[in-house]
């Protein structure tokens, strides 16, 4: 008969994270901001799980709680977010968490398996202080000057404050010790709808698309909206709405197969209806994994720009704001999690890439790194209607902990 110590306990992974939705419960989702009541009671929580896998937990000066093991042999590290964003979803975060500690609690005591798995849940991976602050803090890539900065994008309080008041103002931060492990995996949610429309339980990320953000201006001429004829108008609003369209008509033609574009704010100066805008401006954001796809298409918002401004109504400025750097994931991690979902998943698995970011593309930084992905229902996600059935979420417990028994026996 099997030993049923060392297989994954879906009833109990479903109850952790159902504990997990009862801490700081808003309708059928949480309302868990970074360093809010239930997100620090969601973080004891977890420190206190984590000895029962054989692991000594902390809680850092960042809010990162890790799990460290003494057991010898390879180390795998595994983990995502515990805060959420505001009313939201119960598995953005708390799943992969989950899934970390049930591996550890399955690998850790089990004299048979090689190494173990030490858990993190990295702290505001929702933005509500900064970007990635606790993973990339983990890295190296948060100074003191940087926490100084910053303040919670809701309520203005700084993150100092924040801290002290929850009790880990002058903790030292955790950070990666070079070599300690053979990698990162993070379990999440889809996010996406690609997983449930093609019928697949597990999705194997392939790579995390990195951002590249634009400011695009318009220059014409302010003047009175009631006297200045329409056809010798320099309208810069009007300009911007005619290269909002076109984008869309022209970026089709040079586009990778995935990748997505989206105009943010929208400015018209002076904004007054009376007013002919003399000026305008928008926020423009691309997401790929190949930046070669990126270059293609700045390269024509740069030609689209020159030809209007050739025209001569308005002139138009591309401005690139934010670089983005795409995270490849790791070939054996990918090739773990299709192994493991060949076992457990009846091979219903798909290769895909994430739209969303992640903690694993900072973990990228240093490690190799990997990242398995369970569907979401209607593929809604940062809403607290967003849900993932009981079954696939045990389905993926299941690919996730075989995937790190794999990693850690290579
Ligand atoms: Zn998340």
């Amino acid at each position: 008969m099997p030993d049923d110590r060392w297989h994954v306990d879906g009833a109990r992974v479903l109850a952790d994270l159902n504990t997990l939705r009862g801490i700081g419960a808003y309708k059928t989702g949480v309302h868990k901001p970074t360093f809010s009541e239930p997100h620090m009671r969601s973080l004891e929580w977890l420190a206190q799980r984590l000895p029962e896998a054989g692991l000594t937990a902390a809680i850092d000066g960042i809010g990162n709680v890790l799990g460290t093991s003494t057991k010898s042999g390879p180390k795998l590290l595994a983990g995502s977010h515990l805060e959420s964003q505001n009313f939201a979803g119960w598995l953005d975060g708390p799943l992969g968490v989950v899934y970390a500690l049930e591996a550890a609690r399955i690998i850790n005591p089990d004299p048979g398996a090689n190494g173990a798995v030490e858990v993190a849940a990295w702290c505001d991976e929702e933005g509500h202080f900064g970007h990635f602050l606790g993973s990339r803090s983990y890295v190296g890539g948060v100074t003191d000057a940087d926490i100084d900065a910053a303040r919670d994008r809701s309520s203005g309080r700084t993150m100092r404050e924040a801290l002290r008041d929850v009790g880990l103002a002058g903790r030292p931060r955790a950070t990666a010790e070079g070599g300690r492990h053979i990698g990162y995996i993070e379990a999440h949610i889809e996010q996406g709808r690609t997983l449930e429309s093609g019928g697949h339980s597990i999705g194997i990320v392939t790579s995390i698309v990195g951002i590249w953000q634009y400011r695009i201006t318009f220059s014409g001429e302010q003047n009175h909206a009631g006297t200045t004829r329409m056809d010798i108008r320099r309208d810069a609003g009007l300009a911007l709405a005619r290269f909002c369209v076109a984008i869309d008509d022209r970026f089709p033609t040079l586009c990778g197969p995935r990748t997505v574009w989206t105009t943010g704010r929208i400015t018209l100066d002076p904004g007054a209806p009376s007013i002919i805008p003399g000026q305008a401006e928008m926020l423009f954001q691309i997401r790929d994994d190949d930046p070669d796809v990126i270059y293609r298409l700045e390269d024509l918002l740069q030609r689209m720009a020159a030809d209007v401004s050739a025209q001569g109504r308005c002139h138009v400025g591309v401005e690139r704001v934010r670089t983005g750097t795409p995270a490849m994931m790791d070939a054996r991690f990918q090739h773990a999690i299709e192994a493991a979902a060949a076992i457990f998943a009846g091979g219903r698995s798909v290769r895909l890439p994430s739209g969303a970011g992640h903690d694993a593309q900072v973990l990228a930084a240093i490690m190799p790194v990997g990242m398995l992905f369970v569907p979401s229902i209607g593929g809604v996600s940062h809403h607290w209607s967003e849900n993932t059935c009981d079954a696939d979420i045990v389905t993926g417990a299941e690919v996730f902990v075989e995937a790190c028994r794999h990693l850690l026996a290579q």
